[in-house]
């Protein structure tokens, strides 16, 4: 059975929202079933069924969000329900409890419950209500606030979590510049196919990350390809002994960072920035070069000549132009 917890926005409000969840914690409700207060006074981890309901007025709903107006009058259950009974329950499911709360205070004007400023990640969930609800100008003292507030803090270390949250919130909150950057370490750093099933980041802002991330891999596999194939065949290297030389380092770096047999798409457990990590530890051996002849070495040292072209491709990544997507 859930535990019930209430929370009570407007105790005169004819509107209750009902949002199943499953939660290890919630926020502390107004009231709850004596199962919340047992398991709050013994807090363990495991996932509980909660069934959260929050008292809210019809007319604030209204007025912030077209879609509680459109649910709320016409021919909906909902607004059948609310004029006969002059009360109704209205289920919500897949929101985040925290970041629910947060905005229905917000719309109904109590602020003294309401956080001056939100981590990232529970910024990001709000934004995915206000996104829904279309109740951004209810909320635009304080969407203006959390904005200036993630704009003191851009990432510049990858974490796959945080990296996908800062794409949505720079795409909601029209960031340009941290959308390019954010979205620069995603296609840099990023190690799976990426998808975005938690926030509403639009399908070809995912695919253009996706694709990105598995060209620039692929650029770094086939150069590397390119300067294998020319040495075994005979093209590269400038005697025998330098391309016998060359070659064998080649091999046994590849075999060291287990590219002997290059990945495939969608190149699981690769990224452009740890197959570039793995060719700046490539070891070189000494030249066996002939430079006593006039014969071209631009096929020589393949090594560091690998080196470099990474270096390059590496200094020409780049994120994504949020305004191709708005
Ligand atoms: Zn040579």
């Amino acid at each position: 059975m859930a535990i019930i917890a209430n929370y009570i926005i407007d105790e005169t409000g004819e509107v209750t929202l009902v949002l199943h969840a499953k939660l290890t914690s919630l926020p502390t409700p107004d009231n709850a079933s004596p199962e919340l207060v047992s398991s709050t006074a013994n807090p363990d981890q495991s996932l509980k069924d909660i069934e959260a309901r929050i008292q809210v007025s019809a007319k604030h709903l209204r007025l912030a969000s077209p879609v509680f107006d459109r649910q709320l009058t016409g021919s909906f259950n909902e607004a059948q329900n609310l004029q006969r009974t002059g009360k109704v329950d209205i289920t919500v499911e897949g929101w985040d409890l925290e970041a629910l709360l947060i905005l229905l205070r917000i719309i109904h004007g109590r602020n003294h419950r309401v956080p001056h400023f939100v981590p990232l990640s529970l910024c990001a969930r709000i934004a995915v209500l206000v996104d829904y609800y279309a109740c951004q100008e209810a909320m635009q003292v304080h969407l203006r606030l959390w904005k200036s507030h993630l704009e003191t803090q851009i990432p510049t270390g990858y974490n796959a979590t945080e990296t996908l949250e800062w794409i949505w919130v720079s795409y909601f909150f029209d960031m340009s510049r941290v959308f390019d950057q954010v979205t620069l370490l995603a296609i840099r750093h990023g190690d799976e196919h990426m998808e975005s099933t938690e926030f509403p980041v639009k399908a070809s802002i995912m695919e253009a990350i996706n694709t990105h991330r598995e060209k620039s891999i692929d650029n770094v596999l086939n150069l590397i390809a390119r300067w294998r194939d020319g040495l075994r065949q005979g093209l590269f290297g400038c005697t025998f002994e330098c391309r016998c030389d060359d070659l064998g380092a080649l091999e046994q770096s590849l075999f060291t960072a287990n590219l002997y047999n290059p990945p495939t798409t969608p190149f699981t457990g690769w990224s452009f920035d740890s197959l570039f990590t793995h060719v700046k530890t490539f070891l070189k051996p000494s030249s066996r070069c002939n430079l006593l002849s006039y014969l071209n070495h631009d096929k020589c040292d393949a090594i560091p000549k690998i080196v470099q072209e990474v270096e390059t491709l590496s200094s020409e990544m780049q994120g994504l132009d949020l305004t191709t997507f708005k």
